[in-house]
Order: C-alpha cells, then structure tokens, then sequence
C-alpha cells in the first residue's frame, strides 16, 4: 500500500541523512541527474536497438522511449512488433532528400554543377544532387509518401536536407553549387534577375559577386519549398505524425554564413512546415571533444534565432541528437553524463544519441546513457 511505502521511505531517508551526517569522510556519492520532466524523448538513433533484446532486457531498462530507424528499414509488421514489445515507445523514421546518390546513375543530368560549368566532384565522397531536378524530386516524393502509408510511424525525419557539401567535420569542405542550365533559367524567372548571356563560369562570377544576395535567397527557397511539399504529404498520408529534421548545427554567421550561403538551409523559413529541429552537435566529430558544453551553446543559440524556449505548449521543438560514438575522436564513457546533460538543458525537450550501429559494441557507454535516461525522466 502507498502510505507503507512512504513510511519506509522516509525511514530509509532518515538512516541515510544520520549516516552522512555521522560519517563526514564517506566518500561522495556519485551526482544522479535529477529528473528533467521536460524532456519528453530519450532516443537512440541508427536503426532498432536488438542488442538490449538480446541480453533479455527492454528499452524501458534503459530508459528509452524513442527510436529512429531508416527509411529501408520500415515494414508495418516490424514497427507494429516494436510497438507491441515497448510501451509507448515512438518510432520515427530517417528520410534521404538530396544525397540518394544511386539516382545519378541513370540521370547524370541531376549532379551538381560548380562555377566552372563542370560536374562538382563529391567533396569527400558526399554526393549531392541538384535540388531543382524535377525527376529526383518527384521521386523522392513518391518514396516519402510510400514510407508514410507503410506504417504507423510517429514521424519522419528529413536528413542530408542540403546542397552538395561536406560539412559533418571539423574543417567543412563546402564547394559553390548548382549552377547548371535548369538552375540558372529558374533562377532568373523565379527571382526576377537577368543573367548575361555569357559563359556558366561568367554568369556564375556574377551570382557570387553582384547577384549573391538573390541567388542566396532564391537557393534558400528552394530547399524550403521542398520542406513545404514534404509538410503537405504527410499531413494527407499521415496527420499527427511529426515532421523532423536533422540540420547542422552551426549558427548562421558561422563559417562565413555558409549555413544559408553554401548548404542552402533558411531555418526560420523552414520551422514554418516542421515541428521538430533536431540540430546536430557532434561536439568530438567538429573539433570539440574536450568541451561537450558547446551542444548546449548551439542549441541555445538555435532557440534564440528561432523564439524557441523550450517552454509546454511550443508548436515547434527542438531535440537534438547527441555524439555518443566514436567518430572522428573518440567519445569516453566518462564524457557520457555530461554530454547527455549538455543535450538536455533548454530550449532542448527532447534528445537522441547517435549512433547505434558503433555505440553498442562499447556497451560501458550504453549503460552509462541508461543511467541517465533512466534518472532524468518523469
Ligand atoms: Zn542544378
């Protein structure tokens, strides 16, 4: 009965008080993380976590009420069975907009152009696609509609929703994209400006000199219009799932403003369609492995430019995803706390880790954010 427990409870406190009041040598506790009832998400991202099956536990042991899986990975049977397994568990799902490499292959008119004219090779390997190709977006439509109706998804994430760029490290490798023929002509009917009658490598000169602040703008819009087509699916397909988006994490005036100017994205534009912002502080994978408190400086900053607060109620929320894994510099366990505490301060009222797939061969580390999740929630 609840009145027993308290009783013994309280007893159970009193003996402790008395115990560190008589024993001022015993060694300090280790800090539990209060609870945060404002974080409503403790996720793990990169496909279904069966390893914690495996050992005969469930997600709940751990803490965790969310997953992101892949696009290729979602089957009615397979989410209806997750469900089924984890109470109240949500699934949500990650979506490729424009690095599905594999539809160049036949349309090699859809890579990206650079200021000379020429193909933009990948930087590192990313390989972008141009954004007005009416073909790729059309099917990339197609597949986000499909994935909707599949199964009963909680929502949908749009991931890799920027131009051709390598931007996921410490030293971004950010070339000037697209100016192929369709991107010019719906450049100068769309805003308005015409370009001479010269070569890519001369109209181009002028679109990054005299012209940038329109051909920034114009750029902008298009990869937001895309954000808009995406809102209107799945409102018909699948309304009341949210619609998320994995960004990076830079402020707008970092990097000489290449969050607009290079990769495209106009986050205020974009929030409009979207209801969660799930910025990507990978602080060990961009150069800060030694101060996770830079996730929560970005995010902090996120929210400001947003008017986002973190606050019951907000129309738009922002969950950010967290490096747990090794990647690029390792992450150590002992760090685990404090990036999870970082990740969970406001505007923040949800947060996931990344990335399953590398995180669950060191286990030390799962268990450390299981503590965690398991301390913090309501
Ligand atoms: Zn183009």
């Amino acid at each position: 009965m609840p009145p027993v427990r308290l009783i013994r409870w309280e007893l159970i406190l009193a003996v402790l008080v008395f115990s560190i009041g008589t024993c001022p040598r015993a060694a300090e506790p280790s800090p539990v993380p209060a609870k945060r009832p404002g974080i409503a998400i403790r996720g793990i991202y990169g496909g279904v976590p069966s390893q914690i099956f495996d050992r005969g536990r469930t997600l709940d042991d751990y803490g965790v009420n969310a997953i992101w899986i892949g696009s290729g990975s979602v089957d009615r049977e397979r989410v209806e069975g997750l469900k089924a397994r984890a109470k109240g568990l949500k699934v949500f799902v990650e979506f490729n907009t424009l690095h599905e490499s594999s539809y160049l292959k036949d349309h090699p008119d859809a890579r990206p152009i650079g200021p000379d004219g020429q193909v933009a090779p990948p930087p590192d390997g990313w390989q972008g696609v141009c954004p007005t190709h009416a073909g790729y977006r059309r099917s990339r439509m197609e597949a986000f509609r499909r994935i909707l109706r599949s199964a009963p998804i909680d929502g949908i994430w749009l991931d890799y929703h920027h131009a051709h760029a390598s931007w996921e490290q410490a030293q971004p490798n950010l070339p000037d994209t697209c100016f192929c023929t369709r991107c010019l002509s719906e450049f100068e009917r769309e805003a308005g400006v015409n370009l001479p009658d010269a070569t890519t490598a001369e109209r181009a000169r002028r679109l990054l000199g005299a012209d940038k602040p329109a051909w920034v703008s114009w750029r902008c819009g298009v990869f937001t219009d895309w954000v808009r087509e995406f809102r209107t699916i799945l409102d018909q397909e699948r309304p009341g799932a949210l619609l998320g988006t994995f960004h990076c994490p830079w402020t707008e005036v970092e990097h000489n403003h290449a969050l607009r100017e290079k990769l495209a994205i106009d986050l205020k534009a974009q929030a409009r369609f979207l209801d969660v912002l799930s910025i990507m502080p990978y602080h060990a994978r961009f150069g800060h492995g030694d101060d996770p408190a830079w996730i929560s400086r970005q995010t902090a900053a996120l929210g400001r430019a947003l008017g986002i607060r973190g606050q019951p109620g907000e129309r738009i929320r922002i969950w950010p995803i967290v490096q747990l894994s090794d990647w690029g510099e390792p992450v150590p366990r002992a760090q685990v706390r404090d990036i999870l505490d970082q990740g969970t301060r406001p505007p923040a009222t949800g947060v996931m880790v990344f990335v399953w797939g590398s995180l669950y061969p060191q286990w030390d580390k799962v268990e450390a954010m299981g503590e965690f999740y398991r301390a913090i929630r309501p």
